[in-house]
Parts: C-alpha cells; sequence; structure tokens
C-alpha cells in the first residue's frame, strides 16, 4: 500500500476537495482505496456522505485510543473507498497527542499491519501541529494543493522545513509527489500569473494537470457526494481524473496495483 498525506497548513486551499476527488478517481480505476480524514472538521466524511451518526468510530480513536484501523473503517457510497472519518473529538487529539509516547509515530504504527487497501490518502488540518506530523511521518509521499492566489507560494517554505524535519527525525523516505495549483480561473490573470510563477520556482513538482474553479466542486459536499459522482462530466470532475492520471504515472513501479 502507498500511503499520500495531502497537507498544506493553510486552510481553503483544496486538501479537502482534491483528497475526496483523487481518492474517488482511485478508487473507480480499481485501486482498494483509503481515506483517513484526520481534520476534526471531518469535511471529507461529511462530503462522502458520512454522517455524524455514522460515525461509530474514528481516527481519534486510532491515534490515540490504539483502535485497529480495520474497525474504524467505514464504506462509502463509492465502491472501493473506504474511509476511516473523522470527529470533534481529534481537535483534542492535539493536546492530548503531546504527553504520550510516540506521540508523532501513532498513524504509522496503524498503517503498519493494514492490509486491504492498494493507496491510502490522509486529508490534514490546516496546521502543522502534531495530527500533521503523523500524517508526514506515515507517509511514503506528499501531495500539496496550492490555491492560485497572490498569497500562494507564502507558507510553503515553512511547510517544506517540516518535510525535511520530518525526513532528519521519523521518515527518511518521505517523498513529494506533486504540488497542486487548486482554483484555477482562466478568465483572472492574476490566477494565470501565479500559475506561472509557481511553476518557475518549482518546476517539475507542479502537476501539469490544474484544478479549475468550478462551482460543481463546491456543491457536491452538500450532497454527501464526490464531484465525481455529482457531476462526472464537469470541468472539476475532469481534472480530477486528469490529476489521478498523472500521479500514477509519478508513483514508483512497485507501488502500482496490478
Ligand atoms: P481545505 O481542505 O484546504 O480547507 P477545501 O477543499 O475544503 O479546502 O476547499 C475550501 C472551499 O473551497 C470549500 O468550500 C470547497 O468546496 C471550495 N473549493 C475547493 N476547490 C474548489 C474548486 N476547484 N472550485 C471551486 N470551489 C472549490
Ligand atoms: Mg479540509
Amino acid at each position: 500500500m502507498i500511503t499520500i498525506a495531502i497537507a498544506n497548513q493553510k486552510g481553503g486551499v483544496g486538501k479537502t476537495t482534491t483528497a475526496i476527488n483523487i481518492a474517488t478517481a482511485m478508487a473507480a480505476i480499481g485501486w482498494r482505496t483509503l481515506l483517513i480524514d484526520l481534520d476534526p472538521q471531518g469535511n471529507a466524511s461529511t462530503g462522502l456522505g458520512v454522517g455524524v451518526e455514522a460515525r461509530k468510530a474514528s481516527s481519534y480513536d486510532v491515534l490515540v485510543e490504539g483502535l485497529p484501523l480495520a474497525e474504524a473503517m467505514v464504506p462509502t457510497s463509492i465502491p472501493g473507498l473506504d474511509i476511516v472519518p473523522a470527529t470533534v473529538d481529534l481537535s483534542g487529539a492535539e493536546v492530548e497527542l503531546v504527553s504520550m509516547d510516540e506521540r508523532t509515530s501513532r498513524l504509522s504504527a496503524a498503517l503498519a499491519n493494514h492490509r486491504g487497501h492498494d493507496i491510502c490518502f490522509v486529508d490534514c488540518p490546516p496546521s502543522l501541529g502534531l495530527l500533521t506530523l503523523n500524517a508526514l511521518s506515515a507517509a511514503n509521499t506528499l501531495m500539496v494543493p496550492l490555491q492560485c492566489e497572490f498569497f500562494a507560494l507564502e507558507g510553503l517554505s515553512q511547510l517544506l522545513q517540516t518535510v525535511e524535519q520530518v525526513q532528519q527525525r521519523f521518515n527518511p523516505g518521505l517523498g513529494i509527489v506533486g504540488v497542486t495549483l487548486t482554483m484555477f480561473d482562466r478568465r483572472n490573470r492574476l490566477t494565470d500569473q501565479v500559475a506561472e510563477d509557481v511553476r518557475e520556482c518549482l518546476g517539475k513538482l507542479v502537476f501539469e494537470t490544474v484544478i479549475p474553479r468550478n462551482v460543481r466542486l463546491s456543491e457536491a459536499p452538500s450532497h454527501g457526494l464526490p464531484a465525481l459522482v455529482y457531476d462526472h462530466a464537469c470541468a472539476g470532475s475532469r481534472a480530477y481524473i486528469a490529476l489521478a492520471r498523472e500521479l500514477i504515472g509519478r508513483l514508483p513501479e512497485e507501488r502500482k496495483a496490478a
């Protein structure tokens, strides 16, 4: 199994939208896919139709109580896509974890013996606290959504510094599979310019696929559905399918599912 953390300490840049839709795209092409919701807001859980009442166990129980992943997981309405939902308990986990042993490697321990999925995405909260550190310590690689706005690159150096620290201390194999430009608006010259600047600065690290600003992507979660199911033909859905394809092309051969 390959584990991909979706992280950026900025809020509202498209982490959860990317997590939901890329996980759905991977499941649709036959990869047994797991999504771990590591944001106390639980937007990935809600967006995949897993209501609060269906969250009997959660990522909190896995991280803090040591519950096996398999017992915290629920199937979604998408064949081949399971989720470990998040509950508001998780907002206390940042504090509770501080005094715990192996506080940064609890997710990694939970994933170590996990079987039954080919790929796992971790939707991170908008901070570089212990939840995100757990995700980075557990992941093989990292995907960074970057919103096409003026301050897009601001904060990225802090994230990259954190990645370096995690590589040195907890997870030497952690890679960065790519940066995804999100909410691109081709009618807005500023976003064009931002996209160009980001490519100039980060080069091949940036995925060719750009996620457009698309109202269907923002409507879908209120129906408890990924955009890919809500409107599979919309520009946003098509972009996430292209992104999934590009992602697979960047994964190491031995990680690719049959
Ligand atoms: P994050 O998880 O980084 O906080 P979200 O994925 O929740 O970000 O996105 C923030 C808001 O922007 C949400 O309301 C979401 O529906 C909306 N959104 C995300 N990506 C797009 C997009 N490409 N086009 C339009 N709206 C988007
Ligand atoms: Mg989010």
